[in-house]
């Protein structure tokens, strides 16, 4: 029998539901009991304080996390979030579904996640980079290409991704692409990264609306979240043929059920940074954007924001996940319930950003670079081989779509944990 000695370092809402959902997994497909806390818990995490100097001469102290899942598999994979409420219990959930995600996708790597609690709209360009590079300075010792690579998340982009490579490479007294993913072109960035996420999405919207034999021209979309996975899930979707009738940011949601001009909203969003007065349709607010009408809803922004309130309420018949743990395990209960909803989960949804993180990090190694066509055709290749490895777990275990994802997922990180054994 396996004993944890449980903290309270990691409480928080958010990570009790990741570990509910292992909890409920692990039972569904009996861990042994021996593996599933090695399985469930992270293996390391680190808390740095970041102090950088304003504009206005001024110095303010920010905190920052990395937590790193998952050491087993490879060297550990995730995004950086830079948001006012990250806390380390959401940096270690969102680490532990990236180990499960990593592992779905069949990619050589264990689930990591970093974070800093930072309005990044509240911080000039210069403050952003400032802080950006010490916050590499401070984990210079614990990432690197064989140990752990961050990606952008919410808040961060390419550009950060930048700063952060080249301060580690200046640490390093060499150039090190492979340290992140993500980076600008220029820098060793592969083709086809920044749209990664989004365009995974829409492809297995695409897969599954035909699976559902609803042709793309017939079908509409509601997308909430208008930062890169949201806005490259829109534009995919559409470029598909499906009407996107609804998107929003955090400052509005706008609707608009002739279909959203989205080039315009690029645009509108490139010069005035939020979407707010943006006249492409009626403004309305977030939660009454994600209960409109709709084929497909795909919520790209935040964790937790379909839950026991409004699952009974969505009217789609996809609900794919764009973010990470956007609905709780309340609203799940509900929505299982509501066989006429497809779930894709976000561990299969949103998985090609990270994919393509794998492909940069394999060209980085290799100084190798691959077209944009052959980056899309591998990454269409793997979500298709997941996809089909979730549907065949849901049909012989009779699982939830969910369920199926995260056991194979988990059961794949516990094999070889066992495999390895306990050191020493
Ligand atoms: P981003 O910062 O580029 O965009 C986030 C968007 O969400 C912005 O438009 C923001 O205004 C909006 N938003 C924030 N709060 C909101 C609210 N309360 N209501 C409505 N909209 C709100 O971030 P991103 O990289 O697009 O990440 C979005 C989600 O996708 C996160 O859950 C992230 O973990 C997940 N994800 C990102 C990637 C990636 O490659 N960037 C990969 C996999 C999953």
């Amino acid at each position: 029998m396996s004993k944890v000695i449980v903290s309270s370092l990691y409480e928080s809402e958010v990570f009790k539901m990741a570990c509910r959902q292992f909890d409920i997994a692990a039972d569904a497909i009996n861990l042994p009991e021996n593996i599933r806390d090695r399985t469930k818990y992270p293996r390391r995490a680190i808390a740095v304080a970041l102090p950088i100097q304003r504009q206005d001469g001024s110095v303010t102290v920010f905190e920052g996390y990395r937590v790193q899942h998952n050491l087993s598999t490879g060297p550990s994979k995730g995004g950086i979030r830079f948001h006012q409420s990250v806390t380390i219990g959401e940096v270690a959930a969102l680490a532990m579904w990236m180990s499960w995600k990593c592992s779905l996708a069949g990619l050589p790597y264990g689930g990591a996640k970093g974070g800093v609690i930072v309005d990044p709209n509240q911080l000039t360009e210069l403050e952003l980079e400032r802080l950006s590079r010490r916050y590499m300075q401070e984990l210079v010792n614990f990432v690197g290409p064989e140990i752990d690579i961050p990606a952008p998340d919410l808040g961060t982009n390419e550009k950060v991704m930048g700063w952060m490579m080249d301060t580690y490479s200046n640490h390093a007294g060499r150039i090190v692409p492979a340290v992140v993913t993500g980076k600008p072109i220029s820098l060793g960035g592969s083709q086809g990264r920044r749209e990664a996420t989004g365009a995974g999405v829409a492809y297995l919207v695409k897969r599954y609306l035909e699976d559902l034999q609803i042709p793309l021209g017939q079908a509409t979309a509601i997308v909430q979240g208008f930062g890169n996975v949201g806005s490259e899930t829109a534009l995919a979707m559409d470029a598909y043929g499906i009407k996107v009738i609804g998107i929003s940011d955090y400052t509005t949601a706008i609707y608009n059920p002739k279909g959203i001009d989205l080039k315009k909203a690029v645009t509108y969003l490139k010069c005035q940074r939020v979407l707010h007065h943006f006249d492409g349709g009626e403004a309305i607010s977030n939660e009454a954007l994600l209960e409109q009408k709709c084929t497909v809803l795909a919520p790209c922004a935040l964790e937790r924001v379909i839950t026991e309130q409004n699952a009974a309420k969505i009217q789609c018949r996809i609900l794919a996940e764009g973010a990470n743990g956007p609905t709780t395990n309340a609203a799940d209960r509900i929505l299982d319930q509501r066989e006429e909803i497809e779930i894709i989960p976000d561990v299969l949804c949103n998985s090609g950003g990270v994919i393509v993180s794998y492909f940069e990090w394999l060209q980085n190694l290799q100084s190798y670079y691959w077209s944009r066509d052959e980056v899309m055709t591998k990454l269409f290749t793997i979500l298709d081989r997941a996809k089909e490895a979730v549907e065949s777990q849901k049909r012989k275990m009779q699982f939830s779509r969910r369920l199926a994802a995260q056991t194979l997922g988990i059961q794949r990180v516990a094999e070889a944990k066992a495999a390895r054994g306990l050191f020493p």
